[in-house]
């Protein structure tokens, strides 16, 4: 038994439905996000009991703790592990519409509008080359929200950036309803956006 475990759900395989269909999400959290926590779990057990005591948010972010012959798969599946935990939270059925309160003061005073974040974190997602995640992310050294596209699952932590909402395209997170459509994807995502759990990740991270 590793250090980390599968999360469950916080709703049904068919809860997201029309938008992202069940056999999807079964796939999507029984087979990927199971395999970047068994691998993590093995790379962690490749290093010290320090760092395998440490969370794994805290190894993420400063990826020069951890050996180099390890390094790339923490970085590949910590960064899934913790990547998808956030994707399952940050969507929910009847989700959506705009968000209100702090988050929409902070997409406002970023980007102009939610409809201007909307158009570029959608053209910019859709559009990024090859595997990886659209997010919006808070930074700290700023206090503003931005959007920043990243590889494979590198994690934004990376970077120093905090993660409030990502959007996986992965073609896993939807190829079986929408095959090559990413574009199409992303629209239908932005009708299960859970809002509450953004404005929440953002009032922990401020
Ligand atoms: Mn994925």
């Amino acid at each position: 038994m590793g250090k980390y475990t599968l999360p469950k759900l916080p709703y049904a395989y068919d809860a997201l439905e029309p938008h992202i269909d069940a056999r999807t999400m079964e796939i999507h959290h029984t087979k990927h996000h199971q395999a970047y926590t068994d691998k993590l779990n093995a790379a962690l057990e490749k290093c010290s009991p320090e760092i395998q005591n440490k969370d794994i948010l805290d190894i993420l972010s400063d990826l020069s703790q951890v050996p180099d012959d390890v390094r790339g798969a923490i970085n590949f599946n910590g960064g899934g592990f913790d990547n998808h935990r956030l994707f399952w939270n940050n969507m929910k059925a009847n989700g959506g519409g705009e968000p209100g309160g702090a988050v929409a003061d902070a997409i406002n005073t970023s980007f102009g509008s939610f409809a201007d974040f909307k158009e570029k974190f959608s053209s910019t997602t859709a559009v990024f080359q090859g595997s990886g995640w659209g997010w919006l992310v808070y930074n700290s050294s700023s206090g503003k929200v931005e959007y920043k596209s990243m590889p494979n699952q590198t994690s934004p932590r990376t970077e120093g950036l905090i993660p409030l909402l990502g959007c996986d395209v992965w073609e896993h997170a939807y190829y079986l309803k929408y095959q090559n459509k990413r574009p199409d994807y992303i629209t239908a995502w932005w009708h299960i956006v859970n809002w509450d759990e953004v404005d929440s990740r953002l009032s922990k991270a401020k």
